[in-house]
This record gives structure tokens, C-alpha cells and sequence, in this order.
């Protein structure tokens, strides 16, 4: 099964596909955490995209297609494929149509996690992780047992991401709603949109998922 977690930054598409990957052995493909990577590793195209994500803005629909082009085929081989934070221009989404028909794949569900602004300022401009081992954390609510250390692995190395400031959030919302939202519209008009209330507790989000994939 190949699937969309769609929604605005902070709605918690990440941390859905975690839970589809842990529980179905599905593959996540996120596009945020590729363009990160080769930031890190500084790579000429990282450099290149390094500004442009700070400030929230996009970057160009080439270069995210073609991350997906090159990911998709080891991916496809698994328990399916969770699309994560691609496509968000509709050229994206008629790239990816091309993609998954050229390898003879399918699109089962697009699954849109439904949550308000206000919400979301409170989610991101709170957030923080490991750098070691990845545990996400939150100023108010859930912070570290003691300050400045990961409960996980006890490392000290706790990032936050250069874009989770208000300025740059802001942009990113505005991104959201003026490129990445008429998806919604797109994916309902191919009878694969499937929403689901992203405010709800993890737990029940994860269920309110499975459910829409059952259905
Ligand atoms: P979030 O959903 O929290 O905003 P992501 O990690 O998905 O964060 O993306 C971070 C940044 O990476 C985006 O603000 C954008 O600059 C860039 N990016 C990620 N995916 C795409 C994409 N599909 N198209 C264009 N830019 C992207
Ligand atoms: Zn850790």
C-alpha cells in the first residue's frame, strides 16, 4: 500500500509515519528529512536549499522530484510507501502520478491530518529533538526528565530545527495554504482523500488512520 500523509507543518505527519513504519513495515519517504540530510552531509544541492528552508520557503518542485525518483525504487520493493511532506504543489503530485505509473505502482490513500493555526504555533515553536537518537520533545508538553539531557539516550546533543521560529513558521503556513492545500481538492476529486482529526490524542490518531485505511 502506497499512501499520502498530507497536512500542514506541525500537524504530526511525521510522527504518524514513524507509527506506520514501526507497525506495517511500510518505507517513509519524507522529502524535509532528505533535504536535511544533504544539508548536513553538504552536499552542493543542500547548500543550495539551505536558505531558502530556513526562511520557510519552498524549494523547487525539481529537485524534490527527483529526490523522490531516486528513493522510490528501493522503497517500492517493501510493505509500501508513506509519502511525507511530498507532493505539495499540484506539479508534484502529476510528477508523482507519472513516477508511480512508470514503475508500475499505485496511489491507495491520501490521508489528510486535519489541525487549526493556533495549534499548530503551539506544536512547532515548542518542539526540540535528539540529535543523537531522534526523540522528539516539547518545551510544555513533554519536556526532557532533566533539562538539556534526551531520556532515551542521555545524550546532550538537543537541536532545534532552524525553521521552528514564528517568522519562518509563518511562511511556511502560507505556503501550505496558497501551494500545498489545493491537493486536498485534487486528491477528493480522485476519490483517495481520506481526513482526520490531527488535534486528537497520538494514540487515537494512529487508530483514526488505520481505520480510513481499512476503509
Ligand atoms: P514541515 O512539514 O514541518 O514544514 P518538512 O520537514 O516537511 O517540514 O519540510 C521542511 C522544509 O523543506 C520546507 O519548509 C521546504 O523548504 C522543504 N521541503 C520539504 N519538502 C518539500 C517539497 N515537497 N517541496 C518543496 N519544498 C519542500
Ligand atoms: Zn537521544
Amino acid at each position: 500500500m502506497n499512501i499520502i500523509l498530507l497536512g500542514p507543518p506541525g500537524a504530526g505527519k511525521g510522527t504518524q509515519a514513524g507509527m506506520l513504519v514501526e507497525k506495517r513495515g511500510m518505507v517513509q519517504l519524507s522529502t524535509g528529512d532528505m533535504l536535511r540530510a544533504a544539508r548536513t552531509s553538504g552536499t552542493a544541492m543542500g547548500k543550495r536549499v539551505a536558505d531558502v528552508m530556513d526562511r520557510g520557503e519552498l524549494v523547487t518542485d525539481e529537485i524534490v522530484i527527483g529526490l523522490i525518483d531516486e528513493a522510490l525504487d528501493g522503497a517500492a520493493a517493501s510493505g509500501g510507501v508513506i509519502f511525507d511532506g511530498f507532493p505539495r504543489t499540484l506539479a508534484q503530485a502529476d510528477a508523482l502520478d507519472e513516477l508511480l505509473s512508470g514503475k508500475g505502482l499505485s496511489l491507495d490513500a491520501v490521508i489528510e491530518l486535519r489541525v487549526d493555526d493556533e495549534a499548530l504555533v503551539e506544536r512547532i515553536t515548542g518542539r526540540y529533538s535528539c540529535g543523537a537518537c531522534g526523540a522528539a520533545y516539547h518545551e510544555r508538553s513533554k519536556p526532557t526528565k532533566v533539562e538539556g539531557v534526551c531520556d532515551a539516550c542521555g545524550s546532550s546533543e538537543l537541536n532545534r530545527r532552524a525553521d521552528d521560529n514564528e517568522e519562518s513558521l509563518r511562511q511556511r503556513l502560507m505556503e501550505y495554504y496558497k501551494k500545498t492545500s489545493p491537493l486536498v481538492g485534487y486528491y477528493h476529486a480522485k476519490g483517495k482523500l481520506r481526513s482526520v482529526d490531527g488535534l486528537a490524542l497520538m494514540g487515537d490518531v494512529e487508530a483514526a488512520i488505520a481505520a480510513a485505511l481499512e476503509g
